[in-house]
């Protein structure tokens, strides 16, 4: 192998060690307990049976992920309970010509042998290839950018948006598409597993285990999830922007609060430090996201040069309770609380901080629950609505269109998953209120499995569209949304699988939509 230095500018070769520097410090924290790393492992199976993955880019740099499990389905992985060192190398192209940087840092047994790498010192705007080494095994490579300097107008993002894939009820063909649409970005907003028993929902293969409920099992869920080809693949194809749901712990949860009663919540608290630091495990998150007892700060943020500001939120780990039993209501006193809160109130004025002070054409939510407000018609008045979706949080809800509309912040765009179906909606302060100004836009994605095959279009469609005419699409099939991001244009993308009850189904465009720079509404493309 020729040297690094003959192939590299002493500048290079500086950022390299610079890098390798970094990523040292960044395992300092569980030095403390590791007992002595095994240099030169061995394995009998492939250690890297879980891929690769990348994540949180920003201008300079991203997290560079894998997990060590030559038996991805045992609480351990198939690990020794010793710590391992593990070695990345990053490069400009992708037959690994032009190394730009590499070291090596420990996998531990207290973090599930995940390897969560930090790089700092990459070019903006550009695209990397990685990959890992432990012993004689070398993983898949990777794929993963940067994003543009964030003073600079980026000419146009691609990218996509997934939720929901439950593994008993389809096959994961959206993403062999995805792999294929050449995108910069993901967002996987949550239900990325689900909790259930073995054969509740078993329809195309059957989850391992019964309900998950300690850290082995959350671990060896989210494992069998992920060693799904499909998924794994679109993981190494780019970069993923994830935030959770409610699945990623248990159906339906509000903070410390089950769905069922009767729930210890000082119980319902340790099974969610178990749930929260298998999902560390598993994702491509900064160290900023390292779990603390049953907590894991998920909300962040990151501009795409001054194209588009890329907000994440969590719905799920700060929420009061939902009103009126998690059923659906009428907009009742409940609904209408002031008190309650979806995002809780660190993480909303963080929200208002963030969205003030952000200079992008674009201001992007990727959150979980539907925002617009979907009234469902009974045979007697008034409209009923989800109180597990925003609705639920009415309150909380009104004042943030309002924030949004008194402030004047450039193209909101609400992108959400969570209720198994396509929709695009345009809001307001009062959705209803036809005469009221368009306030924002959002795009709800379909589930990429869960719920089966679905259908394009449900019986009550007509009764629906005309209880709520600031919905401008609606589909049940599985899919997902592609968007398109330029200074003038947003065109979303509505993706529809024809079947996933067998592999190999066939994806395609259902409907575009456009939003023009600075009027919130939804015209087909
Ligand atoms: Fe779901
Ligand atoms: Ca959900």
């Amino acid at each position: 192998m020729p040297s690094m230095r003959n192939l590299l500018g002493s500048d290079s070769t500086s950022r390299r060690q610079f890098l390798a520097y970094s990523a040292a410090w960044a395992s300092v924290p569980f030095l403390g307990q590791a007992t002595r790393a095994a240099e030169k492992p061995r394995f009998d199976d492939d250690p890297f049976s879980l891929g690769v993955a990348s994540g949180d880019p920003d201008h300079r740099g991203m997290v560079l992920w894998t997990r060590l499990a030559p038996q991805p389905l045992q609480p351990d992985g198939g690990m020794p309970a010793t710590a391992v060192r593990v070695g990345w190398t990053v490069a400009a192209d992708e037959g690994f010509k032009k190394v730009v940087a590499e070291g090596n840092t420990l996998a531990t047994p207290q973090l599930g042998h995940s390897v969560h790498v930090e790089l700092n010192g990459l070019e903006p705007d550009r695209w990397y290839w990685y990959r890992f080494h432990v012993g004689d095994a070398v993983s898949p490579v990777g794929r993963t950018r940067t994003m543009p300097l964030p003073w600079v107008q980026a000419e146009q993002l691609k990218f996509a948006v997934a939720s929901c894939q439950n593994y008993e009820q389809g096959h994961y063909t959206a993403y062999e598409q995805m792999a294929a649409d050449d995108l910069d970005l993901v967002f996987h907003l949550g239900d990325y597993i689900y909790e259930y028993a073995a054969g509740r929902n078993g329809r195309v293969r059957t989850h391992h285990g019964p309900e998950i409920e300690s850290l082995g099992d959350y671990r060896v869920r989210l494992s069998q999830y992920r060693s799904d080809p499909l998924l794994h693949r679109m993981h190494a194809q780019c970069p993923w922007f994830v935030t959770w749901d409610d699945h990623e712990f248990d159906n339906n949860y509000a903070d410390e609060v089950s769905e069922e009663a009767g729930v210890d919540p000082r119980a319902f608290l340790r099974r969610r430090m178990d749930a929260y630091q298998a999902y560390y495990e598993m994702m491509p998150l900064r160290r900023r996201s390292l779990p603390a007892g049953p907590d894991l700060q998920l909300y962040r943020r990151a501009p795409f040069g001054r194209l588009a500001e890329l907000v994440v939120l969590d719905t799920r780990q700060y929420r009061s309770d939902q009103p009126n039993g998690d059923r659906r209501s009428p907009l009742n006193e409940a609904a209408l609380d002031p008190r309650s809160t979806m995002l809780g109130r660190e993480q909303r004025n963080w929200l208002y901080r963030s969205l003030t002070a952000s200079r992008a054409t674009w201001n992007v939510l990727a959150q979980q629950v539907m925002m617009g407000m979907v009234g469902y018609s009974t045979d007697d008045e008034p409209l009923n609505y989800s109180m597990d979706q925003w609705p639920g949080y009415a309150a909380e809800r009104i004042e943030l269109m309002r924030f949004l509309s008194e402030r004047r912040v450039p193209n909101p765009v609400v992108l959400t998953g969570d209720i198994h179906s396509h929709w695009a909606n345009e809001l307001r302060v009062n959705d209803l209120d036809e005469k009221s100004a368009k306030v924002a836009t959002e795009f709800v994605t379909t589930s990429i499995s869960s719920g089966g095959n679905g259908e394009d279009k449900p019986s009550w469609w007509a009764d629906m569209k005309s209880a709520n005419p600031f919905v401008k699409f609606h589909n049940r099939q599985r899919g997902y949304v592609r968007c398109t991001v330029t200074p003038e244009t947003w065109t979303s993308d509505f993706m529809v699988v024809d079947q996933v009850l067998e592999p190999g189904g066939k994806t395609a465009v259902r409907a575009s939509f456009v939003v023009e720079s600075g009027n919130p509404e939804i015209n087909p493309a």
